[in-house]
């Protein structure tokens, strides 16, 4: 699998300065103030950076967080995690596994069937919105 790898300057260009220092440097959206966390619409969320499938509307739920939460990404190889030790915390941070975008991160405090809670920032994310019949 190919992963897409631009330079610096290339990722400035093509965001905006909060999409790059949230995607690019992992900085985090104030809750409640993106654009995606109180979203109901039908959809495939993509990477605002590269483009790919990392997140279904139907994976998608009301976790009081102010972040757009999902309890898993499409398939299980669309994003990575790693160890994110900052700010005083154990967390994981999930990074698109195409571009290695900052996401948001994971916690185990979701809804079944993973009990997972996918906490993303909607700056990270592109929603692909499709008609429901
Ligand atoms: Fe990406």
């Amino acid at each position: 699998m190919s992963k897409v790898v631009k330079s610096d300057d290339e990722w400035r260009d093509e965001l905006s300065a909060e999409e790059y220092a949230i995607t690019r440097e992992a900085a985090t959206e104030r809750a409640f103030t993106g654009k995606y966390w109180d979203t109901k619409t039908p959809g495939t969320y993509r990477c605002r950076c590269c483009g790919s499938e990392l997140f279904d509307s139907q994976t998608k739920y009301d976790s009081g967080s102010g972040w757009p939460s999902f309890y898993q990404p499409v398939t299980a190889n669309a994003v990575a995690t790693q160890a994110d030790n900052s700010m005083m915390m154990e967390r994981t941070e999930v990074v698109c596994a195409e571009c290695e975008a900052h996401l948001g991160h994971v916690f185990p405090d979701g809804p079944q069937p993973t009990g997972l809670r996918y906490c993303m920032n909607s700056a990270s994310l592109d929603l692909e919105e499709r008609s429901e019949s």
